[in-house]
Order: structure tokens, then sequence, then C-alpha cells
């Protein structure tokens, strides 16, 4: 009998483990798939506080309909008609900058009249036509890249808060070609991003006459019960595979593959296959005896802290609409947040009638002692910054704080050097795979992706060996 163990029940694990069983059943082999997660529950950083009406998601709040893995994961699991796109409004996206929001101009004759960037900042956009490509063994940094291209005002006005809006990061820290791997791809094909979006939109064009603008990479989905619905569902059909309450402290050799070891109170498992889903930072230790090159990669991926403030208001002690999907602040801005998502706009039954809800995001690699501030302190904070930009002086009806002191992994230059070693370790210990956030991409539609690649490498593996 084969045996297989994942480790760790956030998306990356759950997801690598139902496509392992979805190829390994009926394949005539005889096989035993374990998951074991270290918390009581599953779903990682997917969860929610539900109460009084109120759905506050702990960390991602949906997925983009633009690519195809979640969607054909849970079409697989018989979820499509549970799906639900977020609101038209939730296509206006604001910028806070010099003292008010600013809607993100999603045509080229808005972006004209936008006031997000003066003149000469928009003029120097144009300059991007002619902007010196980068080497195509170069890693630039984000910020770089931006202002090579772009602008300083565009990279510090339109990058950083993208930046900050995917990542909490810093774009002098971060490698673009490793965290927006299809805008180096576009720079390098076309040797222009402005020659790169004309092109794609004649395309479209081309192929659907009488589209619309396309919105800024897809619509945000998720489901009426929230995103958890996503694991929990995946929990009940991985069934008594799945263990909780079970962190693998440590991984090592035998004869044939791998044990897991638990520490007191629970035996060391035996298996063939192990996937490591856990995060990276989550990973060094338990191989560090295994192997102590690949450990020493993993321990030098860096994560930023979150801290998510869910606030609820009475819509009627509000004294403007929330009429966006929120705002996002860039660094160059002295305020002390990254932004606020309103939620109930995003989504529909995300609080009760006439009530709304903003989940406030505080901290990342911009201001990481901000994330570590104690719930009360977090609170204050975030009524603070709404009280400046949105002018919200009421009293919160609603108050959930969740913090996550490695939300998101931090892709700095040289993350792709660091990928190619991690594989050359790995060749040379048949059996072990890494999947998860640290490695190819943070959104969720990059681990359910992952997840289909590691089960094909792994179904590979047990079919040769
Ligand atoms: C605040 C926030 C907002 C986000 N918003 C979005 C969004 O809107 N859209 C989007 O696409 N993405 C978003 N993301 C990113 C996305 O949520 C994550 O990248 C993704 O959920 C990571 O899933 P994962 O399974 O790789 O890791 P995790 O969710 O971190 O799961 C890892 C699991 O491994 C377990 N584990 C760790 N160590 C061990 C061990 N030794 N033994 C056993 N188990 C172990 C952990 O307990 C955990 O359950 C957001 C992230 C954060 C933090």
């Amino acid at each position: 009998m084969k045996t297989i163990s994942v480790v760790g029940a956030g998306i990356s694990g759950l997801a690598t483990a139902w496509q392992i069983d979805q190829r390994l059943r009926g394949s005539g082999m005889d096989y035993q798939l374990r998951v074991f997660e270290a918390g009581p529950g599953v779903g990682g950083k997917i969860g929610a506080a539900q109460r009084d009406g109120f759905l506050c998601e702990a960390g991602p709040n949906g997925f983009l309909d633009s690519k195809p893995s979640t969607l054909a994961l849970c079409e697989e699991l018989g979820l499509s008609d549970q799906l639900l796109r977020s609101e038209e409004a939730a296509r206006r996206r604001y910028i806070y900058s010099r003292g008010r929001l600013h809607e993100l101009p999603g045509t080229a004759m808005a972006f004209l009249r936008s006031g997000l960037l003066d003149p000469l900042g928009k003029l120097r956009i144009l300059g991007e036509l002619w902007a010196t490509p980068t080497a195509p063994d170069a890693d630039p940094t984000v910020a770089e890249f931006g202002r090579r291209r772009l602008g300083a005002q565009a990279a510090a006005r339109l990058l950083d808060p993208m930046v900050a809006g995917v990542f909490a990061g810093d774009p002098e820290r971060l490698s673009l070609t490793s965290c927006f791997p299809r805008i180096a791809e576009l720079e390098q094909n076309y040797r222009s991003l402005i020659r790169a979006m004309l092109a794609l939109q004649l395309q479209r064009r081309k192929h659907s006459p009488g589209a619309g603008p396309a919105g800024p990479g897809g619509t945000l989905t998720s489901f009426a019960g929230g995103l958890s619905v996503l694991p929990e569902t995946l929990a009940a059909r991985l069934g008594q595979q799945l263990v909780c309450n079970a962190a693998v402290q440590e991984v090592s050799r035998t004869p044939t593959g791998y044990q897991l070891n638990f520490g007191a109170g629970r035996p060391p498992h035996d298996c063939d296959v192990a996937v490591l889903a856990s995060q990276a930072c989550d990973t060094w230790q338990p191989l560090q005896a295994l192997d102590a090159e690949l450990s020493a990669i993993l321990q030098q991926f860096e994560y930023a802290p979150v801290a998510v403030v869910g606030l609820g208001f009475e819509q009627a002690r509000l004294n403007r609409q929330l009429d966006g999907f929120g705002f996002l602040v860039p660094g160059e801005e002295s305020r002390k947040i990254l932004g606020s998502l309103w939620t109930s706009s995003i989504f529909a039954h995300r609080s009760p009638p006439g009530s709304v809800l903003l989940r406030t995001l505080i901290g990342g690699a911009r201001a990481p002692a901000l994330a570590a501030l104690d719930e009360d302190q977090l609170v204050q904070l975030a009524r603070a910054e709404l009280s400046a930009v949105l002018g919200i002086e009421a009293p919160p009806v609603f108050i959930q704080v969740f913090k996550w002191p490695q939300a998101i992994c931090q892709y700095t230059p040289g993350h792709r050097d660091r990928l190619a070693a991690i594989e050359r370790r790995l060749a040379l210990l048949p059996g072990l795979f890494l999947t998860g956030n640290a490695y190819r991409g943070v959104a969720l539609n990059d681990c359910t992706q992952n997840a289909s690649v590691i089960a094909d490498q792994v179904t590979g593996f047990l079919h040769a060996n």
C-alpha cells in the first residue's frame, strides 16, 4: 500500500490532498492518504466571525474568477450554485491621496480627468512607451520597475497601494518578477505595458466584439456563507483522512520514505510521500534535521504581519455611502492603515439590513509594529483613521479583530533563485514535496492551481516507484 501525508489544512494542503485523492481513486492503486493539521480546525488563513447578522472574514474575502483553478475546484465539489459574485459597485476602487479619496480610473478618459496624478505625472506615464526595458535576467524591485517605467508619482500612488493590497508589502523590498509575473511577462513580450494593454484590448475586441472593458483582473467571488464553505467542504470530503490537532514537529527519512514526528501524545507516522503545505516559516524547523540546507533556504523567507479590524456601523449614522470596494493608502501618506475594504458593499448579506461592515487592514511590511498592538489599541486606531478618511464618528455596533503575525509571504529579490535552490535540494529527497503560498503566488487561485501541479507530480511519483 502506498502512503501519502499532507501537512497543513489551509487551502493549499486541502486542495492538494483532494486532487491527489481524486487522481488515485479508481486508479487501482491501494493507498492511504492523511492530512495533518496543527490547529483544531481547517482553512488556515480562511475563516470568519459570524454573529448578529454580520459575517466578517478573517483573511481572504474572495478569489478572482479570471483564473480557472478555484472555479474548477468549486465545480468538482458541486459548489458552483453557491458561488456569490461581488456587487457591481465593488468595481469602484479608491486610493487615498493628499487628504481625499480618488476613484481608481478604469478608462483612459477617466484617467485624464482623475486628480490622483498631477499633469506631469500623467504625461510621464506616456514615457512608458520608451522606458528602458528590464534586462532578461534582472530581478528588479516593484518600486524600481515602477519608477523606471511609469515615473515616481505613478509608482508611489498606483503601484505602491496595489502592493499593499495584495502583499501588505513594501515595493522597495519586493521582486517584480516573483510578485507580479504577468506584468514582467507583458513587459518582456511587448517591451511596453501600454503597448501590451492596447494589443490585449484589440485581441479581446476581435474575439468577443461588443465586450465592455474588463474589470481589474475579473470579478471577486465567494460564497453566500463566506469563503470557509470551500475548506469546510474539502474537509468533509476528505473525512477520516483529515487529522486535526496534529502538529508535525520533525520530518525524518526512513528506508522507503519519510516519518512524521508529532512529539509526545501521538505516534509517528510513516509515509512514502510527504507534501508539506505549511507556510515556509512553519516548515523550516521540521525539516532542519532532514536537510539543513533546505531548511536554511526556507528560513530566509520573510512574512509581513497584518491585523484585520472588522467594524460594523448603522448606515444611518454615516455621512457617506460606501459605494465601492474600499480604499488603499499609498505609503507616502502619513496614515497608519494599509486600507479599508467595504465588505458589505462588496458582497450582499455580510451585514444586517441598515448596517455596513468595513474591514480595516493594519501593519504589513510598512508598519509591522502596528499589527502587534493589542486589540483595543487596534480598534482605536482603525476608528481614528476611519474618522479622518471617511468622517465616521459613530460608535461601532460590531467589532472583531484578527491578528496574523505571519500573514503574507514577501517575495523579495532573489526569490526565484531560492525556488531554484529548493528544487535542487528536493531532487535529492524523492517523495518530498513543498507547496503553499510561500512559493509561486499568494492568491487563492495560485494555491489551488499549485495543488493540481503537485497532485500530478505526486501521482506520477507513486506510479513510477
Ligand atoms: C488578511 C489577508 C487577506 C487576504 N486576502 C486575500 C484575498 O482576498 N484573495 C486571495 O486570493 N488571497 C488573499 N490572501 C492570501 C491567501 O489567503 C493565502 O495566501 C492562502 O489562504 C494561504 O493558504 P495556504 O494553505 O497556503 O496557507 P495557510 O492558510 O497559512 O495554511 C497553512 C496551514 O498549515 C498549518 N500548519 C502549519 N504548521 C504546521 C505543522 N507543523 N503541522 C501541521 N500543520 C501545520 C497551519 O495551522 C495552517 O492551517 C489574504 C491573506 C491574508 C492574511
